[in-house]
């Protein structure tokens, strides 16, 4: 088989059985996506619709504000098509996040991170409204992100596990995991249970205020316009030290090389055993781990 583009390489990732002591995780291992996380699904989906449907034009910009991942996948849907990028990203974002997105060819905004994504977001709003020319991406309000995930993500677990998942587990960025996951699970079982993963101290679903933490991908700062809280069963909140040793332990006992968002996941799957032992769980592992080796939390552990 041969394939055109790099965007034909996204979705359609292992489910890993991580055959924990403490009771049955799987996790979808997105970290297999070209561009190594779970965006490239949402990118690809928003570009080539939107190329499809005219909205992204020849000689337009495609731009967004991303704590990271999402600029990197939108770099490169913008390159496979021969589209400019700008990508609008809190300083804190990881200097990995930084070089991929440069070595892609997108431009590169940095915001203060004291106003975390939300103040990327105003720069990038600002941005739009003064050029005709951008194609607005807007991830935290485009419904096509849940789309994404409706019919790759939670639609391939639902196979993968041939339909035998009590719970899915979902680290909360744009929300359009969760809720593209949720809706299709609860829509073939209204049973399943819908258990978000936030940052500790920093859970705006919890209605907290935006805080610096260490996970990057997840907690925002902000409850992003496609999340629906109702529509979430609880939510779990992990500290970046919980989030670091968890995805330490799946590199060292699985060989699992995986960032700190999915060791998150693996922290609240933990917890949720603990009361519900013979639950099978779903969930992901987003990135993976080289793009925050310079994070000071994550070498202090792992050396
Ligand atoms: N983990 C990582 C590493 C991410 O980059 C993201 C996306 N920001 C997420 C989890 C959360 O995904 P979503 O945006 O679908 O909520």
């Amino acid at each position: 088989m041969t394939l055109e583009n790099v965007l034909n390489c996204v979705g359609g990732t292992p489910c890993l059985n991580l055959a924990l002591s403490s009771g049955h995780v799987f996790a979808k291992a997105e970290f297999m996506n070209p561009s190594g996380s779970i965006k490239d699904r949402v990118a690809a989906r928003i570009i080539e619709l939107a190329i499809q449907n005219g909205s992204l034009r020849p000689g337009m910009r495609i731009a967004e504000a991303s704590s990271g991942n999402m600029g990197i996948s939108l770099a490169m849907a913008g390159a496979a098509y021969g589209y400019r990028v700008t990508i609008y990203m809190c300083e804190s974002a990881s200097i990995e996040r930084r070089n991929i997105l440069r070595l892609l060819g997108a431009e590169l905004v940095l915001t203060p991170p004291e106003q975390s994504v939300g103040g990327a977001l105003e720069a990038l709003m600002a941005d739009a409204e003064s050029d005709p020319d951008v194609f607005l991406v807007n991830q935290f309000g485009n419904k096509e992100n849940i789309a994404a995930h409706y019919n790759g993500t939670g639609k391939e677990l639902w196979e993968d596990m041939d339909g035998d998942i009590d719970c899915f587990i979902s680290g909360i960025g744009s929300g359009g995991t969760m809720m593209g996951v949720g809706t299709y699970l609860r829509e073939k079982n209204p049973e399943v249970r819908l258990i978000a993963v936030e940052p500790q101290g920093a859970a705006a679903l919890l209605g907290h205020k935006p805080k610096q933490h260490g996970i990057e991908g997840i907690g925002d700062g902000f409850l992003p316009e496609i999340v629906d809280p109702d529509f979430i069963d609880s939510i779990i909140e992990v500290t970046d030290s919980q989030a670091v040793e968890n995805a330490l332990a799946l590199a060292r006992r699985k060989g699992l090389f995986v960032g700190m968002s999915s060791g998150a996941n693996l922290a609240a799957a933990a917890l949720v055993l603990k009361d519900y032992p013979e639950w099978k769980i779903a969930t992901t592992l987003p990135d993976r781990a080289e793009r925050y080796f310079s994070t000071q939390l994550f070498l202090n552990k792992a050396v």
